[in-house]
C-alpha cells in the first residue's frame, strides 16, 4: 500500500516526480548567488563588459513585480541535488515565457547547474535565473518547508488590512 513511503533505488531523474517540497532546501543565501555570480563572470573572462551588477538589479525588479509566479516553481531532490524548475516572464513588454532548471548542491547549496531558455540563459546566467535564485534565497531565509502559493501573502496582509469586516 504505502509504496510511496519508500522507493526502492532512484532510476533516472525522470522517475522522480515534481513537486512542492522545500523541506530539502539547503542553506541558499546571497553568498551562494554572488559565488554563482562570479563563477559565471570567470567564465566570460574575455568580456569583460558584462554588467554583472545590472543583472541583480534587474533580477530583483523582476522578483519585486512577480515576473516569476511560484506557482510555477517546482522542486525535486535527485541524488545530490536539489533541482528547481521554473518559468519567468521573458520581460515587462512580452508574454514570452522562459524555462528554467536550475540544480543546487544539497549540502553545500551551490549553484551546479542553471540554465534559461532565454539567448543569455545559456551561459547560466540572466536576468531569469537571476529572479529564481533571489526566489529561492527568500524561501531559505523565511525556512518555508513548501513552495508557497502566489498569491498567498497578498490575500493575508488584505485580510488583516480590513477592519472590522463580518
Ligand atoms: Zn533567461
Amino acid at each position: 500500500m504505502a509504496d510511496n513511503a519508500e522507493k526502492p533505488m532512484v532510476k533516472s531523474s525522470k522517475d522522480v516526480p515534481w513537486c512542492k517540497s522545500l523541506e530539502s532546501l539547503p542553506v541558499f543565501t546571497k553568498k551562494e548567488i554572488d559565488e554563482h555570480r562570479s563563477k559565471s563572470g570567470k567564465r566570460k573572462a574575455d568580456d569583460t563588459s558584462k554588467p554583472i551588477k545590472k543583472t541583480l538589479k534587474r533580477g530583483l525588479k523582476f522578483q519585486e513585480e512577480r515576473y516569476l509566479s511560484s506557482d510555477t516553481v517546482y522542486t525535486k531532490v535527485l541524488s545530490n541535488s536539489f533541482m528547481v524548475r521554473a518559468k519567468c516572464r521573458a520581460s515587462m513588454s512580452t508574454r514570452e515565457i522562459h524555462d528554467l532548471e536550475v540544480s543546487l548542491d544539497l549540502t553545500s547549496g551551490s549553484v551546479m547547474v542553471a540554465h534559461c531558455t532565454c539567448k543569455a540563459g545559456n551561459s547560466g546566467y540572466c536576468n531569469h535565473i537571476m529572479c529564481l535564485l533571489l526566489e529561492l534565497a527568500r524561501y531559505s531565509l523565511e525556512e518555508l518547508d513548501r513552495v508557497p502559493e502566489e498569491a498567498a501573502c497578498t490575500s493575508m496582509s488584505r485580510k488583516w488590512g480590513i477592519p472590522g469586516k463580518i
